[in-house]
């Protein structure tokens, strides 16, 4: 049997393709393996990683006019995952950004053999993915929708049209399916091949057998990198090291975080079938079946993600030269039994190979992209979970125009590095973690499903009490939330196995609390929320802070300010609630998945000043939301302090007793609109101040809440969250947010001249709350969130959060409105008349449905409890 990859000879014979004439003093090769050309003393940027990101990462820095660039390759360039890669470049993706990476790719890759001359077996064969059951369809309509106002053509079809664009295909089993026709597959080594020799054209210096030991820091600052050939000084590095990436960061001195683990990965390769399959034939995606299958060479290609992977190199680096692995016919049996049911045709035809090579994958499946929390200057790009030839082209570009720019030109926080800590890098975490990551890539993901995986990592002190009450549970940065609590005598293993798009049969379990927060008092459990402390010896805190934030922190002593933290376009980096404790001291509070993010921000604009201190106390403060009317009442009873407003206005901050526990930072707000408060205990005293409002609470109706009831009340109350419905493309004017800037402050602030400008100009969209109308609740699928939105029968948007409101017994989706020149695309001013006088519709998966645009004043919500019938609203705060 003829047991060598085709591409396998191709590619040894291939390396001197990505020289060019005119750059080939700046290069080395191995073919003829002429004396290796000594590296240069220095460069601007030093990029780790010749496979198609690291070369993705030059050719777009190159392109963006940044030459003094050096490209170090321990090996052969594309010689990592790459040159195993299946070479599919897909955009179904769940996720807008990743869409737009590999919509992205797609283009970029169709172009690059004219652009280089270097063949890269682009063909556009579309690509087929396949529902065996209803949910799947479901999913794939959801994408179908997303693509679709991205100008990305596909179509849902019935099983018989699938017969007809796959000649092999058996349909026996299938409920439907979606065509991309614009789909592509290429040849990942050649591509990589080509954008090498369009950066080396470029002036990027490419180094083959060079491999770095370790990036050097001096200061917090990228100094050089030192390799087997000498050093480099630099100053930038970028880690696009493939499954290497993670020992290489943890190699500096100052290590680099970059939590990514290998699997092998396996497909097989047939030979010509006896009408060898047209080049062009669409690849086919069985998802419920775990596999796909490509046309190659007039047979087939097939691999998948099995239920059960192989994680590899947990002890340490992987040292091989050639990244093929042992063939596992037993391992991959589940597989190709799966290909032989999709797929009976091929049961004689002869198998060429077995392909396994290692593949890198992330605690969440999504890449890893962006600078360093640590380590100013060191940027990566990894981690590609098997998705790096459909990524590689997009990824690359955006992380070239952040270290040119200073940010990506989309929003790219999925992704970033600083979504994760050290926390997500323990060696036993990311072997867990990717063994079900794997599996998920091709699972039915419905609605709030979660990580089984790596669970409670990081807990409240209160944990074993909520979970005996019947707690379920969510995960966020390394923290177990609970979702909502599963009364006594209900079926937990039903309630576990909820999985719908439709209504999911926690609804009555959530109405019941949201409606004890409503009438009663409930107590939520928010401990995960990340809090800083920043105080000085003199004004330094408060300068500082002014500096930072858009609205006006010298406030008296005990007040909360809620503020954004902007960057210079006006855009969110952070959304927090801030009290001052005293003159010179401040206490944060921000969203949990800002741990690291935030904390990289206020590091990098903070003066080196020793008299000004930021300490991170997130692991201090148990936090509990006490919400409802009857909050008062049972803080009252266990402080011996009246509670009233007159006494504790709104946005206020006291450290008080309660119970017998002193030094409780209560707060009076709830992140919802509801009355109540939140008490930041430090965590000894957690569990007494827990019975203590348990027991008094108890004769006010008091019961444990979930983080669903919260997201239903804050939404039905239009509560923007950062994360979800705000970024760093958003800025406070496009949110109903003005009240919370103060231009005038009299001291500036970053961001400051942009939102100037934008007021002058007017928003170009706007936050806008949509009641859906002509939706059951009980019959139709529910809406999500990134739903598309119409007006007038125009895309106009996206929904950023939506939840049931059990208020106005409807849905409410949270989401902004554009208003584009039908000629130009252009992006015109949205104003609130443009808002009302649009007649909306909300797209789930496909359906679309009524929906009543509502812009109204978030102060009056804030401290008034509204009924259903009050809910009309009218007017808008700003323009
Ligand atoms: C079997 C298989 C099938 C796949 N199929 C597809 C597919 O169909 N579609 C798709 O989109 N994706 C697919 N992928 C995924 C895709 O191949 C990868 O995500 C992508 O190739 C990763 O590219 P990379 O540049 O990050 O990593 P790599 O290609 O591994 O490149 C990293 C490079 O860094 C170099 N390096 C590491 N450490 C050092 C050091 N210290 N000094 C110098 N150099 C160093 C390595 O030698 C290597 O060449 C597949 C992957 C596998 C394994």
């Amino acid at each position: 049997m003829f047991l060598r990859l085709l591409s396998d000879v191709r590619w040894r014979t291939a390396s001197p393709r990505w020289r060019s004439p005119s750059s080939s003093q700046h290069m080395t090769t191995s073919a003829a393996e002429p004396p290796p050309i000594s590296l240069p003393a220095q460069a601007q940027v030093v990029i780790c990683g010749g496979g198609i990101v690291g070369t993705s990462v030059a050719y777009h820095l190159s392109k963006l006019g940044w030459k003094d660039i050096v490209l170090l390759e321990q090996g052969r360039l594309a010689a990592g995952s790459t040159r195993f890669c299946a070479g599919i470049v897909s955009t179904v993706r769940h996720l807008s950004i990743e869409l737009k990476m590999a919509d992205y790719s797609n283009k970029l890759y169709q172009q690059l053999e004219q652009e280089t001359g270097i063949k890269t077996g682009y063909v556009k064969t579309g690509s087929i993915s396949l529902a065996q059951t209803q949910d799947r369809l479901i999913s794939l309509k959801r994408i179908a929708s997303r693509l679709s106002v991205m100008g990305i053509p596909c179509e849902i079809m019935a099983p018989k049209q699938v017969a007809q664009l796959h000649p092999l295909i058996n349909i026996h089993d299938l409920v439907g399916a979606m065509y991309v026709p614009e789909d592509a597959v290429v040849s990942s080594v050649d591509v990589s091949l080509a954008l090498a020799n369009a950066a080396s054209r470029n002036g990027v210096q490419i180094h083959e057998r060079t491999s770095i030991s370790h990036v050097m820091v001096q200061k917090g600052c990228v100094t050089g990198v030192e390799t087997d050939r000498g050093q480099i000084e630099c100053q930038y590095f970028v880690n696009c090291a493939g499954q290497w990436a993670y020992e290489l960061g943890l190699s500096n001195e100052e290590p680099v975080s970059i939590p990514l683990h290998g699997c092998e990965h396996f497909y097989l390769l047939t030979r010509p079938l006896k009408k060898p399959l047209e080049s062009n034939t669409p690849t086919i995606v069985d998802l419920d079946g775990r596999i796909y299958i490509r046309s190659w060479q007039g047979g087939i290609l097939s691999g998948g993600f099995e239920k059960n992977p192989k994680p590899i190199f947990t002890e340490g680096r992987n040292q091989l030269e050639i990244q093929n692995l042992h063939e596992d016919w037993d391992h991959f049996e589940p597989l190709l039994s799966s290909l032989l049911r999709r797929m009976p045709g091929l049961e004689a035809l002869e198998i060429m190979q077995l392909v396994n090579c290692p593949e890198s994958f992330t605690p969440d499946m999504r890449c890893i992209m962006g600078e360093s929390p640590t380590v100013q200057g060191y940027f990566v790009l990894a981690g590609m979970n098997s998705a790096g030839t459909s990524f590689g082209g997009g990824a690359g570009r955006y992380l070239a125009e952040w270290m040119v720019n200073g940010c990506p030109s989309e929003n790219v926080w999925p992704l970033d590095l600083k979504r994760f800590g050290a926390l997500q890098s323990s060696r036993t975490f990311l072997r867990h973690r990717v063994m079900e990551v794997m599996p998920l890539i091709y699972d039915l993901k419905v609605p709030r499903w979660d990580f089984q995986t790596g669970r409670q990592l990081r807990t409240s002190p209160l944990y074993d009490r909520l979970d005996a009450q019947g707690a379920r549970w969510m995960e966020k940065h390394g923290f177990e939330r609970p979702k909502y609590f599963v009364p006594p005598g209900k079926d937990l293993l039903a309630l576990d196995q909820s999985k719908t798009f439709y209504k999911p049969d926690w609804f009555d379990i959530v109405g019941s609390e949201v409606k004890c927060c409503k009438e009663a008092v409930c107590v939520i459990d928010m401990s995960s929320f990340t809090k800083f402390e920043i105080s000085s010896t003199g004004e330094q805190a408060l300068e500082v802070l002014q500096y930072l934030f858009s609205n006006d922190l010298d406030v008296p002593v005990g007040h909360i300010v809620h503020t954004g933290m902007l960057n210079e376009e006006g855009g969110y980096e952070n959304d927090c609630s801030i009290a001052r404790l005293n003159k010179r001291s401040f206490f944060m509070i921000s969203p949990t998945d800002q741990q690291v993010h935030c904390w990289a921000w206020l590091k990098k604009h903070m003066p080196n000043d020793s008299n000004l201190l930021l300490e991170d106390v997130t692991w201090k403060y148990t936090a509990l939301n006490l919400i409802g009317p009857r909050a008062v009442d049972v803080l009252s009873e266990l402080s011996y302090v009246p509670m009233t407003p007159e006494h504790f206005p709104s946005l206020f901050c006291k450290e008080m007793s309660v119970g017998y526990a002193n030094g409780i930072r209560v707060m009076s707000m709830t992140h919802t609109g509801e009355p109540g408060f939140m008490l930041y205990i430090p965590i000894e005293y957690a569990l007494h101040v827990y019975n203590e409002l348990m027991s008094v609470g108890q004769k006010y109706g008091i019961r444990n809440a979930g983080y669903y009831a919260l997201r239903s009340l804050r939404i039905e109350k239009f509560f923007a969250f950062w994360g979800q419905d705000l970024d760093t493309f958003t800025t406070p004017l496009e949110c109903g947010r003005e009240f919370r800037v103060k231009l005038d402050k009299g001291t500036d602030f970053i961001g400051r001249d942009a939102l100037m400008q934008q007021k002058q100009d007017g928003v170009c969209k706007r936050f806008t709350m949509f009641i859906l109308e002509d939706h059951d609740t009980d019959l139709h699928l529910w809406p999500w969130w990134g739903e598309p939105i119409y007006r007038n029968g125009h895309y106009v948007g996206k929904t950023t959060s939506s939840a049931y409101s059990y208020t106005l017994d409807r849905h409410v989706c949270l989401g902004f409105v554009q208003n584009f020149d039908e000629e130009t695309r252009e992006a015109l001013v949205v104003t609130p008349d443009f808002i009302n006088r649009g007649e909306y519709e909300i797209d789930i998966a496909g359906q679309r449905f009524q929906a009543k645009a509502k812009l109204y004043p978030f102060s009056s919500l804030f401290t008034q409890r509204r009924r259903k019938d009050e809910m009309e609203l009218s007017g808008y705060h700003g323009k």
